[in-house]
């Protein structure tokens, strides 16, 4: 059986790992270097961002961060399990995924800063993005895949076994108009020692959040939806080291790493589909907006097994 996987972002990579690994032989085609992939820019943490209460999504969530605990502990070079705190502003319920991490509980007043009157502090794992999908795609080669930089103009281009894991890219190839670009600028800081996660969503003067990995440590954020854009924003650059400098005062003074923007591939829901067609068979796997890293591998493995059925 051979196919054509195309995509190399995470959730690509990832896919094509698991069919080599399981004796299948494929290709991946993606329009740019794997380092210059939305994927290859995120932030990396396990984390059901803006993810809708949906039993599969759930499903896919819980099942991935069980797998990248236990990637965690064989590669721990590679990700790491980290605390979380998540601050409110006010009260707010429980969340459904609350049952998922291993570790989950109400902040203690003193684990706030000003400000903020609720929290929670949980269990999660951050990804080190670049040397993780450096790693995947070592891994896939090892396996035997090949990857051609390659752009397709549509899926109809191709025939055969298709796996399409193109993000962004599957507004035009697969013509789904319902997968629209939200834009993500993070600062990428050498890590001050900071040792726990900090997620300040709520901030009214924009999305904040902290994920120390190992060397460096990201710092963000902002989500703006149809924004195209993949410039970084100068000003927007300092509102977030200001946002970050408020919770976490040793930000302020750490050395400036780089900037980098990237567009998650956003749609109302993530779509994981096999679709027959005449001359082919495609299973699509795209659409994972905020949540590429924390449903890859579940994602993945579901795409597989309607490709195999
Ligand atoms: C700033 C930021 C922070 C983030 N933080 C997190 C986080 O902490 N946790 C988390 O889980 N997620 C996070 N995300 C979201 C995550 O990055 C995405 O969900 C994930 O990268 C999507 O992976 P993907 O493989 O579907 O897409 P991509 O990484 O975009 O890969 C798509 C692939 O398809 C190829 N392709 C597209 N069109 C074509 C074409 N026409 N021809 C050939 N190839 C094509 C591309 O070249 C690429 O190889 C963040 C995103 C951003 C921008």
């Amino acid at each position: 059986m051979d196919v054509t996987v195309v995509g190399a972002g995470v959730i690509g990579l990832t896919t094509g790992v698991l069919l080599q690994e399981a004796g299948i032989s494929t290709r991946i085609l993606t329009d740019r270097p794997v380092a210059g992939t939305t994927s290859n820019a995120a932030g990396g943490i396990w984390y059901p961002y803006n993810a809708p209460d949906d039993p599969e999504v759930e499903g896919w969530m819980r099942d991935t961060l069980l797998e990248l605990t236990v990637l965690a502990d064989d590669q721990p070079d590679l990700v790491r399990r980290c605390e979380t705190r998540q601050y409110f502003y006010e009260s707010v319920a429980d969340p459904y995924w609350s049952t998922m991490p291993d570790l989950f509980r109400l902040a203690d007043p003193s684990e706030l800063p000003a400000g903020r009157t609720h929290g929670w502090v949980f269990s999660s794992v951050i990804i080190d993005t670049p040397r993780y999908i450096e790693w995947l795609r070592q891994r896939y080669e090892r396996a035997g895949g090949g990857i051609q930089q390659q752009e397709i103009s549509s899926l109809d281009d191709l025939d055969g076994l298709i796996m399409n894991c193109a993000g962004l890219g599957a507004n035009q190839i697969a013509s789904d108009p319902s997968v629209y670009p939200i834009r993500g600028q993070v600062i990428r800081i050498a890590n001050p020692g900071l040792q726990f996660a900090t997620l300040d969503d709520e901030n009214p003067a924009g999305l904040t959040y902290i994920l120390p990995r190992f060397d460096d440590c990201i710092l963000g954020g902002s989500s703006d939806v149809d924004d195209w854009n993949l410039e970084s924003d100068a000003e927007l650059t300092k509102a977030i080291l200001r946002r970050c400098s408020e919770v976490e005062p040793r930000v302020a003074g750490a050395q400036l790493l780089d900037v980098r923007v990237g567009l998650r591939p956003g749609r109302p829901s993530i779509r994981v589909e096999r679709e027959d067609r005449l001359d082919a068979t495609v299973v699509h796997n795209y659409g994972h907006a905020g949540n590429g890293f924390s449903t890859s591998w579940a994602t993945a493995r579901h795409a597989v097994r309607l490709l195999q059925a």
